[in-house]
């Protein structure tokens, strides 16, 4: 275990506190580009951050028989925000043959049920979309994570005849979601000078559980007059997204329903290594990019840390938004305007673009400009 304190002012006494849990392949790659960013960028606003790195994922469950260790959760639990890179590895399976996936126990435990998911084309980046107007792609999903099909996981209704899983929808949460979204909404339509809108995607012309889903959004947007609402089936959302995802802001969507979009959305804006994510719940909230391990191109550092970066950027808003803090909002903004200048001016180019540039490298040239004042 290693313990980085950074003696800047600010960020209260004695500065944040972020518990690092990189966990497997290039996640451990990627969370330590995403440090590297997050530490220049936080001394250029003299803010204090400590990075705890804490053991857990798939690697340690072969090491030891314990995915999440005791101490790592309650460690975990009392930072004031979770830096997590990826966990799981194909070879390393539980007793009942399943991957090993502490993330999930985190979620339940931790009650991270509001998953934030932005989908925004950084300049220079390419789309798969030929439409100039691919360019304006920027919306968010904001994705439930701790109910819906995967309310169940755990308990696996498994015969020789039959398999069922459950789809659970409970009012608390999808008020949460629903309050979640509007409030992205809000500050995304402030920044832009427009009215705040929240969209839906369900399949409630279906099933019953989607149907109240959507009454439950529909009236908690109707306590908040200033928003509108759009209503959309799932089925003609995933069109929608490839035919004209720059008419769409804040989606809310179910668990199942949001894992499949949040890829769709990674292939708008080019790929898995441009897509972060944040995952909040009452009391903490954990930021990591929405690709997993990838074994594929582990230690290799040719894995694309902008996803991790960008995330780390998402830590920095929650903080200032948590805690009324200018100075974390502006380690956010030049974190994101370095990675948007990075790859705008073309200075980096990785692998999954078809570059050379390696993760320690695309991390550094974003350091570097962090640090020039981005
Ligand atoms: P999980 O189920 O844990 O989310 P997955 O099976 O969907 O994981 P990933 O590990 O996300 O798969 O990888 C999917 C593909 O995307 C792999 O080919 C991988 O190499 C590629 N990939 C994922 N993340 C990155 C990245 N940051 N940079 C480059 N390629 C990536």
């Amino acid at each position: 275990m290693s313990v980085t304190v950074r003696s800047t002012a600010g960020g209260g006494a004695g500065g944040y506190s972020v518990a690092v849990l990189p966990g497997d392949g290039i996640g451990v790659e990627v969370t330590a580009a995403a440090i590297a960013v997050a530490e220049a960028a936080a001394a250029r606003h003299g803010l204090a951050v400590r990075y705890r790195t804490l053991p857990a994922g798939a690697s340690h469950y072969r090491e030891t028989g314990d995915a999440l260790p005791d101490a790592t959760f309650e460690q975990a639990r009392q930072a004031d925000a979770i830096l997590f890179g990826a966990m799981g590895l194909p070879d390393v399976r539980g007793p009942n043959g399943t991957e090993i996936a502490p993330q999930v126990d985190l979620r339940m435990r931790m009650r991270l049920s509001v998953g934030l998911r932005p989908a925004r084309l950084l300049p220079g980046v390419p789309s798969p979309l030929r439409d100039p107007r691919a360019e304006r792609i920027d919306f968010v999903l904001v994705r439930e994570l701790t109910e819906g099909l995967f309310a169940e996981l755990d308990r696996p209704k498994v015969t020789d005849d039959d398999a069922r899983d459950v789809l659970l929808v409970t009012r608390p949460v999808t008020e949460r979601l629903t309050e979640a979204a509007i409030a992205l909404a809000r500050h995304r339509a402030t920044a832009r000078g427009a009215a705040p809108v929240v969209a839906i995607a369900d399949k409630s012309n279906a099933l019953p559980s989607f149907a109240f889903m959507r009454r439950v959004f529909l009236e908690t947007c109707a306590r908040q007059p200033d928003v509108a609402t759009r209503c959309h089936y799932i089925d003609a959302m995933a069109l929608d997204l490839v035919r004209r995802p720059w008419d769409f802001d804040v989606i809310v969507v179910e668990n199942l329903c949001g894992d499949i979009l949040s890829d769709l959305a990674a292939g708008l804006i080019g790929g898995l290594g441009f897509a972060p994510s944040a995952e909040i719940g009452p009391a903490n909230a954990l930021f990591q990019p929405c690709h997993g391990s990838a074994p594929d191109i582990a230690g290799r550092d040719i894995a694309n840390p902008a996803a991790a970066i960008l995330s780390a950027a998402m830590l920095f808003d929650y903080l200032a938004e948590r805690h009324g803090d200018d100075h974390a909002a502006a380690v956010a903004g030049t974190i994101r305007t370095a990675v948007d200048r990075a790859f705008g001016e073309g200075r980096v180019r990785p692998a999954d673009l078809g570059g050379h540039d390696g993760t320690r490298r695309v991390a550094s040239v974003i350091a570097d400009l962090c640090r020039a004042g981005s």
